[in-house]
C-alpha cells in the first residue's frame, strides 16, 4: 500500500475542502472515468475506483476524521494488507442516486441486489419550429435501441451452450464476507464480482452479441409532441431505453424538444409577444392595422391618439395549454410609432404646415431665443439672430 495516493490528491481538493467541493470534484472525476463512459479502458476503471474510494472516505465525516488522523492505515485490513479499503459495504446507490440522478438511469440504484432492475434511460433531442411547438407536431427520430440477440435468444451464450450457475455466489448474485478492519470485524454483502449480480456466468459467448445478449439496432420512431410543448421539455417514450437487468423492465427514451427562435414572436409560457410598427398618422387619427399572429394576420383597430409603446392584448392568440389545447394564452403586441427617415419635399412641406397649424414646435426654440434678446417674437417669420 506504499504507493497508494493521498485521497485529497486523488480528488484534487484541499485538505480543508468542504463537503460541496469534495462532491463536485468527485462528480467530475466519476463522470470522466465511469466505466460506462470508457468501455474496456482498464486505466479509467482504476481511476474511477480510486476516486470512488477517496470520495467514500472523505464524504463521510467520521471516516474522514479517521483518515485525517491515521491516513490509509485507518482502513487497512491489517495482516497482508491485501484488501486495502473495501468499499463494497458502502451503499453506492446513495452516491449515484444523489450525484448522478438520471444520468446513469435507474439501473444503478440498489446495485447490491440481484433482483430485477429497470434499465437506464437514454436521452436525445429534436428541433421544432416555433409554430410546431405551438400547435403540436409529429417528428421522426432515430434511436439506437438494444434488441434482444436473435442468435442466442438474449442469453448471451453461444448457441448450443447455456449460461451456467455462477460458482462463486452459487447463483445468488451476492457474496457475503467478513473482514477485519480498524473498526473491528465488518460483515459485507457485495455484488458477486464474477457474474455481476446475475447469478449466471457465460463460458462461451455468443459471437453475434459478444455475450451481452443484445444487438444495438438503429430504428426510426415517430414522436408526437402535443400543442403547447415548450423548449427543453421532454417526451417520454416508454420502454425504448436500455434493457433492464435480471428481467427488469427497459428504461425509457427521453426526447427533448429544442424549439427554434421565431423572427417576430417571442414566447413566455402560454403567451406570445411581438412588436408592430404603426405610422404617426394611424397613431394620431386611429385606424386599422394588420398584425401577424400564429393564426395568421388579423386586422386590429388602433384608437386615435395611441402613444408609442402602447401594449395591446389579442385574447386567445397565444399558445395552447398542454393539458387542454382549447385553452390558449394571449398575444401581447407593443405598438411602436415609426418615425419616417426619408421624406419627399411634398411631405416635408405638409409636415411644416401641420406643425405651424398646431404645436408650432419647429420654431419654439427660435422664439425663445428672440424673447431672451428682448426682441418681439414673431412666430410666422422668426428673425435669425447672430451672436458675436
Ligand atoms: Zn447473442
Ligand atoms: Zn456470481
Amino acid at each position: 500500500m506504499a504507493d497508494k495516493r493521498d485521497y485529497y490528491e486523488v480528488l484534487g481538493v484541499d485538505k480543508s475542502a468542504d463537503e460541496a467541493t469534495i462532491k463536485k470534484a468527485y462528480r467530475q472525476l466519476a463522470k470522466k472515468y465511469h466505466p460506462d463512459m470508457n468501455p474496456g479502458d482498464e486505466s479509467a476503471a482504476e481511476k474511477f475506483k480510486e476516486a470512488s474510494e477517496a470520495y467514500a472516505v472523505l464524504s463521510d465525516p467520521e471516516k474522514r476524521q479517521k483518515y485525517d488522523q491515521f491516513g490509509h492505515a485507518a482502513f487497512d485490513g491489517g495482516a497482508g494488507g491485501a484488501g486495502g479499503f473495501d468499499f463494497s459495504g458502502m451503499d453506492f446507490s446513495d452516491i449515484f442516486g444523489d450525484i448522478f440522478g438520471d444520468l446513469f438511469g435507474g439501473g444503478r440504484r440498489g446495485g447490491r441486489s440481484n433482483g430485477p432492475m429497470k434499465g437506464s434511460n437514454i436521452h436525445t433531442s429534436v428541433r421544432l419550429k416555433f409554430e410546431e411547438a405551438v400547435f403540436g407536431c409529429k417528428k421522426e427520430i432515430e434511436l439506437t435501441v438494444k434488441e434482444s440477440c436473435s442468435k442466442c435468444g438474449g442469453s448471451g451464450a453461444k448457441p448450443g451452450t447455456s449460461p451456467q450457475t455462477c460458482s462463486k455466489c452459487g447463483g445468488k448474485g451476492q457474496v457475503v464476507f467478513t473482514q477485519q478492519s480498524f473498526f473491528g470485524q465488518v460483515r459485507n454483502v457485495q455484488t458477486c464480482p464474477d457474474c455481476g449480480g446475475s447469478g449466471k456466468v457465460i463460458k462461451e459467448k455468443c459471437p453475434d452479441c459478444r455475450g451481452t445478449g443484445y444487438i444495438p439496432m438503429k430504428k426510426r420512431y415517430e414522436v408526437e409532441f402535443p400543442a403547447g410543448v415548450d423548449n427543453g421539455q421532454c417526451k417520454r417514450m416508454q420502454g425504448l431505453g436500455e434493457p433492464g437487468v435480471n428481467g427488469g423492465p427497459r428504461g425509457d427514451a427521453l426526447v427533448e424538444a429544442v424549439v427554434d427562435n421565431h423572427p417576430i414572436f417571442q414566447r413566455q409560457d402560454m403567451n406570445i409577444f411581438s412588436t408592430v410598427p404603426m405610422s404617426f398618422a394611424i397613431a394620431a387619427l386611429g385606424g386599422d392595422i394588420i398584425i401577424d399572429t400564429v393564426d395568421g394576420p388579423v386586422v386590429y383597430e388602433v384608437k386615435s391618439g395611441t402613444a408609442t409603446d402602447t401594449r395591446i392584448r389579442l385574447r386567445g392568440k397565444g399558445v395552447p395549454s398542454l393539458r387542454n389545447k382549447d385553452l390558449r394564452g394571449d398575444h401581447y403586441v407593443t405598438l411602436v410609432v415609426q418615425v419616417p427617415t426619408k421624406l419627399s419635399n411634398e411631405e416635408k412641406k405638409l409636415l411644416k404646415e401641420f406643425d405651424e397649424a398646431g404645436a408650432n414646435s419647429l420654431t419654439a426654440a427660435e422664439r425663445f431665443r428672440a424673447e431672451k434678446d428682448g426682441d418681439d417674437p414673431s412666430p410666422k417669420k422668426p428673425k435669425k439672430k447672430k451672436f458675436f
